[in-house]
């Protein structure tokens, strides 16, 4: 099994850090609320424990990140205090929570209750048209045949295929798949979605990857009358 934990309390990482090892898991740790959203997003984990007050990036915004592309069970850290943050954790997407000070066997019966259920759940299989994105197997198909995509693609991919029919603005993709927002060189963005589409849309007839313009890209199925860019038959907001 393994866990990351994202604490930023030198004492509470070494607890749990030797505790968890020797009970045989594998853990990781970031000590901020920046590098707990780029492990969690870019590793697989079974579990993750994640404190609510962290520097650079609170638990909910490290949530709210990955939420948008993996299912990875975690379980918040709260202050006893601060009922407000267990609500609202439960509401972006927590599995369950701990409050402070907690004990550790506890909170060992719970890490296992939580992989134990996404083992059991595995839902992490989207499908747009005939495109299939398995996530945890971090594969792509189109009609049965493998997409040859890099990490950076397919990640890319992910972003649009979990948010699939709403349309993401350069800038949202640039912070979910960069995690940092570098607004001056949105031709990154550009440049990866050409790269993406012509291995994702051009050996195919069905386009999916759609330009909106001044707005983003979205992915989906359109119908042949919604194929003109920009939707013309959109009504003004
Ligand atoms: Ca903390």
């Amino acid at each position: 099994m393994k866990v990351l934990i994202v604490e930023d309390e030198h004492k509470v990482v070494d607890y749990l850090r030797s505790g968890l090892t020797e009970q045989g898991w594998v853990v990781d740790i970031a000590m901020d609320g920046e590098e707990g959203t780029h492990l969690a997003i870019e590793y697989d984990y079974d579990v993750i424990v994640l404190d609510v007050m962290l520097p650079r990036r609170d638990g909910f915004a490290v949530l709210k990140a990955l939420r948008l592309q993996k299912s990875t069970p975690v379980i918040m850290l709260t202050a006893r205090d601060h009922i407000n943050d267990r609500v609202r954790g439960l509401r972006e997407g927590a599995d369950d929570y701990l409050t402070k000070p907690f004990s550790f066997l506890e909170l060992v019966e719970r890490l296992h209750a939580l992989a134990r259920r996404t083992r059991a759940q595995e839902s992490t299989l989207i499908s747009v048209g005939d495109l299939y994105v398995d996530l945890i197997g971090r594969r792509a198909t189109r009609d049965g045949v493998r997409l040859d995509l890099t990490a950076k693609e397919f990640q890319l991919l992910s972003v649009l295929a979990r948010r699939h029919g709403d349309i993401l603005s350069k800038t949202a993709i640039t912070e979910l798949v960069w995690e940092v927002d570098f607004e001056s060189h949105t031709n990154v963005v550009e440049t990866a979605i050409k790269r993406l589409r012509a291995k994702l849309d051009g050996p195919f007839r069905t386009k999916l990857l759609h330009t909106v313009r001044g707005m983003g890209y979205v992915l989906e199925v359109r119908e042949p009358r919604d194929m003109r860019e920009p939707r013309e038959d959109a009504r003004p907001s």
